[in-house]
């Protein structure tokens, strides 16, 4: 089968790439392979579900331009279809002092961003959400909470209107060059291929030739859900003041739009792509990381990080310590452990985890190798960014310019 353009990954890139090139140009052909049987399926479905405002990032970075604009467009595209939506706001909480110029750090890269902050003491922290704890916070009224599991089967249903190919179960795993395009699985025979398969996408870039400048480690974060009688601890997301080394957020308090209260995620190694348990062990990949510098060099940074989550992970009074910080009042019994999900995060080959969005480009395909947290809320600004650079691909300059219009 030909076609133009051929999406490996049904996450919300994937299906995001999809819509926007359709969107622009609906004569093309494009087929979106999908490995599993449902859309969405990994860290597109176990995330916390929050809409990012844009506080944390650089400015000028990748994640800084596409959150705060992405957000607004998620935000947008849900009450457009009926996905369920609310700004709800979010309180980053310091609980030492030492924290505090971290927070103003903080502070200071959201309004560089274009993010409305503002500083709370410990009487304003009281005030909005009476069980927390600490000695400042900032508020950030930009936050919004959805539910990115149904935005994932929205996109997929509207792209069955466009006319995308839309095929579950389908692991594109054989590749082939012949001429100009790029045969997947013997069958399906492309002019571009875009590469979002998330947890493997540094493998789909190797097996395509190329040789990715980092390589995915993944990093399970383990949720833990609070006894429904304390459904009304937080009123809003509450989140302590990141480890600025790290490109996680820290183990957030977060009320989901069906009511129920969630705690999480740590950031511990997963021990297989899709590693969701302890138990969840892929040999081959563990041997390959263990012969690989970028692990010993992970390692020498950041072991002191590592053995505390492992730890939390492993013995609960140890993880409930930590939750008490914020919230003082919750005790082990409260919790109960609830699901996880595995990031996909990027490591340069010296062993430092890539804080921006990776996306790189070659003659006839787009590889994402780097969309951590912030880019479910970006993604249908980072699905029109790769699909700039597809229309490119296929020499079609306008269009790329016209679905980059928006795209800061
Ligand atoms: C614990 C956690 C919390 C998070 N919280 C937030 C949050 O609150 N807000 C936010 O904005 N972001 C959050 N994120 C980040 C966000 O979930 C991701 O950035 C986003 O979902 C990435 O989407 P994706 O399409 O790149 O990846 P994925 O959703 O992982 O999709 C990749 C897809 O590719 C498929 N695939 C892989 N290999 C193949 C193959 N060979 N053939 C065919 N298909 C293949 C996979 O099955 C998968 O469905 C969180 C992530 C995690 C893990």
């Amino acid at each position: 089968m030909n076609v133009d353009v051929a999406i490996i990954g049904g996450g919300l890139l994937g299906l995001a790439t999809a819509r926007a090139l359709l969107r622009e140009r609906p004569d093309l052909s494009v087929t979106v392979l999908e490995a599993e049987d449902r859309w969405g399926a990994h860290q597109s479905g176990h995330n916390s579900n929050v809409i990012h405002s844009g506080l944390y990032y650089k400015p000028g970075g990748l994640k800084a331009r596409l959150a705060r604009a992405g957000g607004e467009a998620m935000i947008s595209y849900c009450e457009a279809n009926g996905v369920p939506v609310k700004r709800t706001g979010k309180i980053v909480v310091a609980t030492t002092e030492r924290q505090l110029p971290q927070l103003e750090m903080l502070a200071a890269r959201g309004r560089a961003n274009g993010v409305t902050v503002e500083r709370l003491d410990r009487r304003a922290i009281n005030e909005r959400e009476p069980n927390i704890a600490g000695v400042g916070a900032l508020w950030v009224a930009e936050t919004a909470m959805t539910d990115f599991g149904a935005v994932a089967r929205t996109l997929a249903t509207e792209l069955t209107g466009l006319g995308a190919g839309l095929r579950l179960r389908t692991p594109a795993n054989a590749f082939e060059t012949r001429g100009d395009r790029t045969v997947i699985n013997g069958e399906v025979s492309a002019r571009v291929v875009v590469n979002c398969a998330g947890l493997h996408s540094d493998k789909i870039a190797e097996a395509l030739g190329e040789k990715p400048p980092v390589r995915i480690m993944p990093f399970r974060g383990e949720y833990a859900e609070l006894r429904p009688g304390l459904r009304n601890l937080v009123t809003n997301p509450v989140y302590p003041v990141p480890d600025p080394e790290l490109p996680f957020l820290g183990v957030h308090v977060t009320p989901m739009l069906d009511g129920t209260v969630h705690i999480g995620p740590n950031a511990v190694p997963a021990l297989s792509r899709h590693g969701y348990r302890w138990r969840d062990v892929d040999p081959k990949m563990l041997r390959e990381l263990l012969a690989d510098p970028a692990l010993r060099g992970l390692t020498k940074r950041f072991w002191r990080y590592g053995v505390t989550e492992i730890s939390r992970s492993l013995v609960w009074p140890l993880f409930v310590r930590e939750v008490r910080k914020m919230a003082p009042s919750v005790r082990g019994r409260d919790m109960r452990r609830h699901g996880s999900g595995v990031r996909a995060q990027a490591v340069t080959r010296d062993g430092a985890l890539v804080d921006d969005f990776v996306i790189q480009r070659t003659e006839r395909a787009v590889h994402v190798l780097n969309a951590p947290s912030p880019a479910a809320t970006s993604s249908l600004l980072i699905g029109s960014r790769i699909a700039g650079d597809v229309f490119e691909q296929l020499g079609d300059d306008d269009a790329s310019r016209a679905v980059l219009k928006d795209v800061p």
